[in-house]
């Protein structure tokens, strides 16, 4: 049995004030048990929810990371100075970093495997463009990005990552994709880590579907055999919204 993921991504929202606020509001009832619940917060926000959050099983990730340790690498946030505080999430190539700041799936890579290495678990981002899906590429795409991002890691790393599919059109747009295309896309992807590993390996990863997720439609999401839960963006901002999508996958 694979345990439900309901993650929320925050992207460039919230402040430390309104994340502890957030908290406070959210923390009685996102406290669950049965499902994975995990708040991916702008890093500012973190040393003071890894407070907040003591004593809950409510998880904590960054949208983000560099691979290596420590350097010379301006701006950027290693996979120490998280679990330092302590993280254990980390999201990996959403396609927003894709798009608007050059990540590579080598960079996905590397990152995926960094993050296994120390202890955090990657939630590895995949999904085609609008122009890919009207060429008829979702497929070429998502696997290519797939095997991509889990090359060269042990079977036990692979069953210790979440992959979500999140199809860039279905972002923010208010345009989710179906139940049943979502299912289908996440049945291929599954299929994808069984070729590239075994049955076994492909059955025990959590596989997400993200893009538009809202307690209107999370219902018809979870339905579906092939999907672990969600990664929410616009309604994981909103306390009472983000617990109503966790209740529904409890
Ligand atoms: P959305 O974002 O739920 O606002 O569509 C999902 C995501 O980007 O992870």
């Amino acid at each position: 049995m694979r345990t439900p993921v309901i993650a929320g991504n925050w992207k460039m929202h919230k402040n430390v004030n309104e994340a502890i606020d957030f908290f406070s509001a959210f923390r009685d009832r996102g406290n669950r048990e049965g499902v994975e619940t995990v708040i991916c917060a702008p890093f500012p926000a973190l040393p003071a929810l890894t407070e907040e959050a003591k004593g809950s099983r409510i998880g904590l990730g960054a949208q983000n990371m560099h691979w290596e340790e420590e350097g010379a690498f301006t701006g950027e946030v290693s996979p120490t100075m998280l679990k330092a505080l302590p993280i254990d999430y980390v999201i990996i190539g959403h396609s927003e970093r894709r798009i608007h700041f050059a990540e590579s799936d080598e960079m996905v890579r590397l990152k995926t495997r960094s993050a296994l290495d120390h202890g955090l678990t990657p939630i590895v981002c995949v999904g085609e463009t609008l122009e890919e899906r009207e060429a008829e590429q979702t497929r070429e795409v998502v696997r290519r990005q797939v095997v991509a991002a889990i090359r060269g890691l042990s079977s036990d790393g692979v069953t210790r990552l979440i992959l979500a599919y999140e199809p860039v059109w279905a972002i923010g747009s208010g345009k989710s994709a179906t139940a049943e295309d979502a299912d289908e896309v996440i049945r291929f992807v599954r299929k994808t880590v069984a070729d590239q590993y075994d049955q076994q390996v492909a059955n025990e990863v959590r596989i997400l579907y993200g893009g538009s997720v809202k307690p209107a439609n999370i219902d018809s999401f979870l339905a579906m055999g092939e999907i672990d839960g969600a990664l929410v963006g616009g309604a994981s901002l909103d306390p009472e919204s983000f617990a109503r999508l966790v209740e529904a996958a409890h």
